[in-house]
């Protein structure tokens, strides 16, 4: 534990979520958390929208935490959905603005699939139920919610089980946009794409590879080299890919919600000194202005 505590920790957070999207904490939490725990500069990476920002931002200010505008973007690179990171980009910029009402009409897409399988498996309509309860888009742990509401099933995991989990009839792929779309839309907007978590889509090293030269190859900038969760040796290993291909590095702790120590804010460990940190590439900040 003492070991633990006298490592030097990363004061800045680029990777987190809050209540407007699945994390728990609404973006004002989010942020005085945040600056309780040590980070000087954080960006809020809500999943495809951009509705916390205005909050955190202000928030932001009257704790003297530096704020940057973020989001994390879902899209496909061969037939995997693969998680990209904008960061500093125009929230004002129209494309952007567009681009996250294409990704909202992806989910209401598929939350219409998911009802339409589960009827054909012999359930009654719930998408009005699941609408109501996600007040927004509804995802599979809304159609479960639901179900358990109208007592089809006896418990969230039962659902999951029987119509919601992997490879059942509710286990509805999302039709997201290509790679290259999504880093073109970060990148239009004035912003840095990057590569989120690369060791959570379960890539063997060559496909990891592929992915890191494909996302190159579409404009991506940087990769999150430092993640929670993840072990010494992957950090090691990502760092080495970020300089093979050029990549800034980035660090984020993809927090979603308190009581869980391995996943904090400000608790992740600094980049190595030989990356080119993520910050290099911001517009809207200075180094001096993050504290760095
Ligand atoms: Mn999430
Ligand atoms: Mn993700
Ligand atoms: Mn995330």
């Amino acid at each position: 534990m003492q070991i633990k505590d006298s490592q030097p920790v990363s004061r800045v957070d680029f990777h987190c979520h809050s209540t407007a999207s699945d994390g728990l904490l609404t973006p004002s939490e989010l942020v005085a958390r945040a600056e309780g725990e040590g980070v000087t500069a954080l960006a809020l990476t809500d999943h495809d929208t951009m509705a916390g920002l205005a909050e955190a931002r202000e928030a932001a200010s009257g704790h003297g935490l530096v704020f940057i505008n973020g989001i994390e973007l879902s899209c496909l690179w061969r037939n995997r959905t693969i998680h990209v990171v904008g960061l500093d980009f125009d929230a004002s910029h129209p494309g952007m603005i567009e681009a996250i009402n294409s990704q909202e009409q992806v989910r209401h897409e598929r939350a219409r699939t998911i009802d339409e399988k589960l009827s054909r498996a012999g359930l009654p309509p719930l998408l009005d139920d699941a609408r109501a309860l996600a007040k927004g888009v509804p995802g599979r742990p809304h159609f479960a919610r639901a179900m358990l509401d109208r007592g089809l099933v006896s418990g969230i995991d039962m659902a999951f089980r029987r119509y919601l989990g992997d490879g059942r009839k509710g286990d509805v792929k999302a039709c997201w946009p290509a790679l290259e779309t999504v880093t073109g839309w970060i990148t239009a907007a004035g912003g840095v794409a990057v590569l989120a978590h690369p060791r959570k889509y379960r890539l063997t090293n060559v496909k990891l590879r592929s992915l890191i030269e494909d996302f190159r190859t579409a404009g991506g900038k940087g990769m999150e080299v430092v993640s929670a969760g993840q072990s010494p040796a992957d950090t090691r290993y990502l760092g080495e890919l970020a300089l093979r291909f050029d990549c800034c590095a980035s660090i984020g702790s993809d927090f979603h919600l308190p009581g869980q120590p391995w996943c904090e804010l400000g608790r992740l460990p600094p980049l190595s000194g030989d990356l080119t940190p993520v910050w290099q590439r911001f517009r809207t900040v200075t180094r001096q202005q993050l504290g760095l």
